[in-house]
């Protein structure tokens, strides 16, 4: 039997990198899963039926997480599918890099919208049901550019320096009803997003991390499951970094 046999997960933006990773180790363990996409239907349908040759009960739900309004109706389907939300992974996230000099405004704003704004509407949601169930499990998924910066990121690394704020402060208001919220600090890891860079400057990456390489999606993917079980059950408010020795 799976840690987290018969717990209801969702993780926003399933459909590739680290939240299918993190849906798909969620499930190895027995939680069914609830599989947010806001663009790539296909590859969020992918992770549903990966998910499902692990046995468990799956729902895949489009959502701009940066909207409340669609943000409500996931959770309202998710009641209404299954009746609880027992974990919920906030994943979902963009970048949109320029030097800060040369920043777009809508740039900045849509950046905080989704990696932010999305996440705290999402945990303000998971929140009102955990809070009536008095049991819940909350893993955000910060960045060592919220920690240590990065040239090019003002815009992503206030968003992920303000999920560790929010994590903590939201563990602290949890914290009596059994309801841990935690942040997953990444650095480096090898998913469309860091693809995306030209390869002179992956190189350049490579060569400052101490490991010598990028992480894994499932570097990342085993700790949230870590933290959304049991052994981890006196851990709240905490950031937990995953990056191969780079913010050392
Ligand atoms: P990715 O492959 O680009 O995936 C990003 C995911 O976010 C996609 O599934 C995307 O879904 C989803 N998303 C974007 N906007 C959304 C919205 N408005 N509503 C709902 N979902 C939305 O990147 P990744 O590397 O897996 O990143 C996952 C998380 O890890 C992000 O929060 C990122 O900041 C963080 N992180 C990554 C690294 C790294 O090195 N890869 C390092 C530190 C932190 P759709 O395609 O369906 O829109």
């Amino acid at each position: 039997m799976g840690k987290l046999q018969g717990k209801v997960a969702l993780v926003t933006g399933a459909g590739k990198g680290l939240g299918r990773a993190i849906a798909l180790y969620l499930a190895k363990e027995g939680a069914h899963v609830v599989i947010n996409y806001n663009g790539s239907e296909e590859k969020a349908r992918e992770t549903e039926r990966l998910a499902q040759e692990y046995g468990v009960s799956t729902l895949c739900i489009r959502a701009d997480v940066a909207s409340p309004e669609e943000t409500k109706s996931m959770f309202d389907a998710v009641i209404e599918r299954f009746s609880r939300i027992d974990i919920l992974v906030n994943n979902a996230g963009i970048t949109k890099d320029r030097m800060m000099t040369a920043m777009r405004e809508e740039d900045f704003d849509r950046v905080i919208a989704i990696n932010l704004k999305g996440t705290f509407l999402c945990m303000q949601q998971a929140g009102r049901y955990m809070v009536k169930q008095r049991y819940g499990r909350i893993i955000n998924i910060s960045s060592i550019s919220g920690t240590i910066g990065n040239v090019g990121q003002v815009n992503y690394s206030a968003s992920k320096a303000g999920i560790i704020g929010m994590t903590r402060s939201a563990a602290k208001e949890m914290i009596l009803r059994n309801i841990t919220v935690n942040a997953v600090v990444p650095g480096f890891i090898k998913t469309d997003m860091t693809d995306s860079l030209p390869e002179r400057l992956k190189e350049a990456i490579n060569e400052n991390i101490p490991m010598k390489r990028m992480g894994d999606p499932e570097d990342i993917a085993s700790m949230v499951v870590f933290l959304a079980g049991d052994e981890a059950k006196y851990i709240t408010g905490q950031t937990i970094t995953i990056d191969g020795g780079m913010s050392l």
